[in-house]
């Protein structure tokens, strides 16, 4: 057999990355990973961690809102930015920390340098070091992408948003998928006026439609402004700094921040995939088989640069199966089927399964059983905002439930019990049998009739 310098050489320390270097080291191989940045990726990094310690920054404003009506008294509560920002960084080098421990602790060694591929076995390292390997992992995950319109270089994306120096007083945010409603709640609770721009004439396209229309009722009720059939035609600097965005079917405006939430793409280009040939997807994508192999046998590729669904708990699943897959002696597919997941806007939404439209046209015959309501928190609060609940059944006898969607405050909380059940393809009638836990927001699941 060849002699090679490692079992494994992952590219990229990321969710998948990580976990795939990790689980392959306990099952008894020698590993390295090449990450050029840092060590955890876009979730520990620059996305879900830090964006949800945001979240929880931002909603002290409605908090602080709300105690009154509990009593307290609040006047003088002023927010710091900076102070929020930093904490956070802080936090996100302390779990950069933990991630490199971690692999070191599984005895994988860390290569802090940028690596391409330059044979089906070997790579080679931006000070040139070449290295070889039997397996080779890609792991680089994916990028913000930024249409290409005259002054673009003046926007922003995700990446900066978390080392600002201020919270912009106007930001325009370009998208309305995830990334972009999630800012839009965090900026908008700051203080600062947002407006959001999409292309198309709805906001998170793939989630249930009651559940953005209601996003889309609450986020404009608190003052976030949307414009939608809007492409983005270019961005220009005005004398004060301030800047204007041309789109199109509206009027210029004038912001001072412009960020670009317009999907993320995967991290292929000059990785030299084409140099052993590695076939690629219209996005840029690496195409790989169920075990996540790629049409070169000795090359494999998991999370977002498969483009299959960007969330890091599948990335992460990806990695462990193809670990246990390649060095456990344990064939591993991962099951894409339920995945729940959730928008950390404000409120949050969170669903699993189909939507109520993928239902009827998948299913023709469903049931649909909706709670409409207003949490008593928000009641006392006098804060008028309605969390609407969703299960979806197949329309016969059995009811078994195919979808369940939600928006109000904690859904992704709830949703993770409720996606288990789901799963495991219970029915209507299963969740009519479970007492309700009183008062509760999510024992509007079991009692919906
Ligand atoms: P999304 O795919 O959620 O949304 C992209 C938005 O950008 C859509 O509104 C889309 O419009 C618009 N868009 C796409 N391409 C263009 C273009 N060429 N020009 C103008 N507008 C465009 O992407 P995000 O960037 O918000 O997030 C990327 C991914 O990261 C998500 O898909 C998700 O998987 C993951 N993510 C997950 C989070 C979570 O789990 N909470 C949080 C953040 C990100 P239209 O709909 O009209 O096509």
């Amino acid at each position: 057999m060849a002699n090679y310098d490692y079992d494994l050489f992952t590219i990229g320390a990321g969710s998948g990355g990580v976990r795939a270097s990790r689980v392959a080291a306990a099952h008894g191989a020698k590993v390295a990973v090449a990450e050029e940045y840092r060590v955890g990726g876009t979730c520990v990094i620059r996305g879900c961690v830090p964006k949800k310690m945001l979240v929880y920054g931002a909603h002290f404003a409605e908090d602080l809102q709300d105690a009154k009506a509990f009593g307290w008294t609040t006047e003088g509560a002023t927010f710091d930015w900076i102070t929020l920002r930093d904490n956070v960084l802080k936090e996100v080098d302390r779990l950069n920390g933990l991630y490199g421990q971690t692999l070191g602790n599984h005895g994988v060694e860390i290569i802090q340098q940028r690596a391409t591929v330059t044979g089906p076995n070997e790579v080679t390292l931006a000070d040139g070091t070449k290295k070889t390997a039997r397996y080779i992992l890609i792991a680089v995950g994916a990028r913000p992408h930024v249409p290409s319109c005259p002054g673009n270089e003046l926007g922003i994306t995700s990446n900066e948003a978390f080392h600002l120096d201020a919270v912009p007083k106007r930001i325009l945010i370009a998208g309305a998928g995830y990334i972009a409603n999630e800012f839009a709640g965090i900026f908008n609770e700051f203080g600062a006026k947002v407006t959001l721009i999409n292309r198309s004439d709805q906001l998170l396209r793939g989630y249930d439609e009651s559940m953005r229309d209601r996003l889309l009722q609450i986020s404009t009720m608190k003052g976030i402004q949307f414009r939608f059939n809007a492409e983005f035609r270019g961005i220009s600097k005005n004398e004060d700094g301030s800047l204007t965005v041309s789109m199109t079917n509206h009027d210029d405006m004038e912001v001072d921040c412009v960020m670009f939430a317009t999907g993320r793409l995967p991290n292929t280009e000059g990785l030299g995939l084409d140099t052993v040939g590695v076939e690629l997807g219209k996005r840029g994508e690496i195409k790989v088989d169920a075990y996540s192999r790629t049409n070169v046998e000795s090359i494999y590729a998991v999370g977002d640069v498969t483009d299959r669904v960007q969330l890091t708990p599948v990335a992460i699943r990806e990695g462990q199966a193809f670990a246990d897959t390649v060095f456990g002696n344990k064939p591993t597919i991962v099951d894409y089927s339920c995945v729940p997941s959730a928008v950390f806007s404000h409120p949050p939404i969170a669903g699993v399964g189909m939507t109520e439209g993928e239902a009827r046209n998948q299913l023709g015959s469903v049931k649909v059983y909706q709670s409409d309501f207003r949490p008593m928190k928000n009641v006392l609060a006098g804060r008028n905002e309605r969390s609407l609940y969703k299960i979806i059944c197949e329309g016969d006898a059995n009811e078994r439930i195919v979808g369940i969607h939600m928006i109000g405050p904690e859904a992704p909380e709830i949703m993770q019990a409720a996606a288990i059940a789901v799963k495991a393809g219970l029915t209507k009638a299963d969740f009519d049998a479970t007492v309700a836990i009183h008062p509760t927001m999510s024992e509007e699941l079991v009692l919906m009739r």
